[in-house]
């Protein structure tokens, strides 16, 4: 498999990569990216133009590793083994082409970040959620899985007098309300068939109840195609806005007083032929099976740590808070919106199929790789120990006498050091992600604290 990487000359090509460079060529293709997500969240990536693409789909494109030590403001941090020497390879995913519709003329795949000769890389995102999903299948389980996001549409409007941009929400409709449909009408339109173009399903579409706050969900999928569509989708939510002349932004709480953006996490588990949904049994009282409950009690035993994966930004902790239908209590209940892990109820006509797990404190700041490989870590360690998630919790915990329900980090300093004291999620990681994951995290913390709130919703409404 390696020498398939080998970086002299064009390796023989297999049907998915000759398929990449046919469509590249009929669809008119001048330039590739090759995308990634960083431990700062951010999508990042190379192009390479159309006449390089067969060489490249091999080789890859060389990268520093200097950049998995890069975090959101684009500040360097000191990372042992990732600093000014040493190289990896942007090797791209040929399953994942998307000739880019608001970018005419590129087209863009996933991409791992592989050593030079080929093999895996320590700090790989997509690696890690592969090795995630691996361990699952030891068990005979496959995950299904989707993000929810949410986001802000609306202007960037320049700060005047040496102040920061801002963001003006497109309007001030109301919550599901259908002038809010009207008012964003022509961007909501554009968005539906970019990402359809993409071979992206939309499920649903509403205004919601922020300022300029919309909700547009994809239909669910393998755990691996899952991640991949939820960067797809963050490139296309902002980059249809662009071309638009307008600002779209799936910052968790982009506007201090309006409702936050979330990316709920919704997921269940499968047999491998993806014919008995795992985590159904009809005849229990909320249709879960001892394997749900038990993923649910591996879910809120590492939910401190899990949320610094999760919500991976100081931004993400601004929108955890209570009776924002976010999720602030480590708990779980049935179609309980204010509890971190809610069980949908399920649909009529789909019950056993539809019956899944929804994950609030999740947020599309997150390396999705990372989030949904650390969730999946999380549930497994409650399905080998067999925990006990206790009783759900059917009422808004924030009514409940304080200390009865924990509460979930309040800072991301707060859960950075809920995982760092968490060996499981630490030894998933391994030693080189972790150390660079918390070295980028930390200097966030450090460099948001020092400035006031302003400067964060600027820098999260920018890059997210
Ligand atoms: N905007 C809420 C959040 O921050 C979610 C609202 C809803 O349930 O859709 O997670
Ligand atoms: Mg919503």
């Amino acid at each position: 498999m390696a020498d398939r990487y080998s970086v002299t000359g064009v390796h023989p090509l297999d049907p998915a990569e000759r398929r990449v460079l046919e469509r590249a060529e009929t669809e008119g293709i001048e330039l590739v990216r090759f995308i990634y997500a960083d431990h700062g969240g951010v999508i990042r990536g190379k192009a390479t133009s159309r006449s390089r693409l067969a060489e490249r789909l091999g080789s890859g494109i060389g990268h520093t590793v200097a950049m998995m030590a890069m975090n959101m403001l684009d500040q360097l941090q000191e990372v042992e083994g990732l600093g000014p020497v040493g190289e990896v390879r942007l090797v791209p995913d040929p399953a994942t082409f998307v000739a880019l519709p608001y970018a005419p003329g590129a087209a863009a795949m996933l991409s791992d970040l592989r050593e030079v000769d080929g093999s895996p890389w320590a700090a790989c995102p997509r690696t890690f959620l592969r090795e995630a999903v691996a361990a699952l299948a030891s068990e005979g389980l496959v995950a299904v899985a989707a993000y929810e996001p949410e986001f802000t549409l609306g202007r960037r409007v320049p700060g005047q007098g040496g102040e920061r941009d801002r963001l003006a929400p497109v309007d001030d409709s109301l919550c599901y309300a259908t002038s809010g449909f009207d008012l964003a009408h022509d961007y909501a339109m554009s968005l539906v068939r970019a990402l359809q173009a993409q071979g992206l399903r939309v499920e649903h579409y509403h205004p919601e109840l922020g300022h300029g706050q919309q909700e547009l969900s994809i239909r669910h999928a393998q755990a691996m195609r899952a991640a991949d569509n939820q960067v797809i989708y963050r490139e296309t939510v902002r980059g249809v806005a662009h071309r638009m002349s307008m600002w779209a932004s799936l910052a968790p709480k982009p506007l201090a007083d309006q409702a936050g953006n979330g990316a709920h996490l919704h997921i269940s588990l499968w047999d491998p032929e993806l014919r008995t949904n795992m985590f159904s049994a009809p005849s229990d009282r909320y249709g879960l099976s001892t394997t749900a409950y038990r993923f649910i009690g591996g879910l809120i035993a590492h939910l401190p740590a899990l949320t610094a994966l999760t919500c991976g930004s100081v931004n993400g902790f601004r929108r955890l808070a209570p009776r924002m239908w976010s999720s602030a209590y480590a708990c779980y209940g049935m179609d309980n919106r204010e509890a971190a892990v809610r069980i949908c109820s399920p649909m009529r006509g789909a019950a056993e199929a539809s019956v899944n797990l929804e994950i609030k404190p999740s947020d599309s700041s997150a390396n999705p790789y990372l989030s949904l490989g650390a969730v999946i870590h999380a549930g497994l360690d409650g399905i080998r120990r067999g925990l006990d998630p206790g009783e759900a919790v059917n009422v808004d915990p924030d009514t409940l006498p304080e200390g009865s329900v924990p509460r979930l980090p309040r800072s991301l300093d707060e859960a950075l050091d809920a995982l760092e004291a968490d060996d499981v999620l630490m030894d998933a990681l391994g030693p080189l992600r972790a150390s660079a994951y918390l070295a980028v995290k930390r200097s966030e913390a450090r460099a948001f604290a020092a400035e006031d709130a302003s400067y964060e919703l600027f820098h999260h409404f920018r890059v997210f």
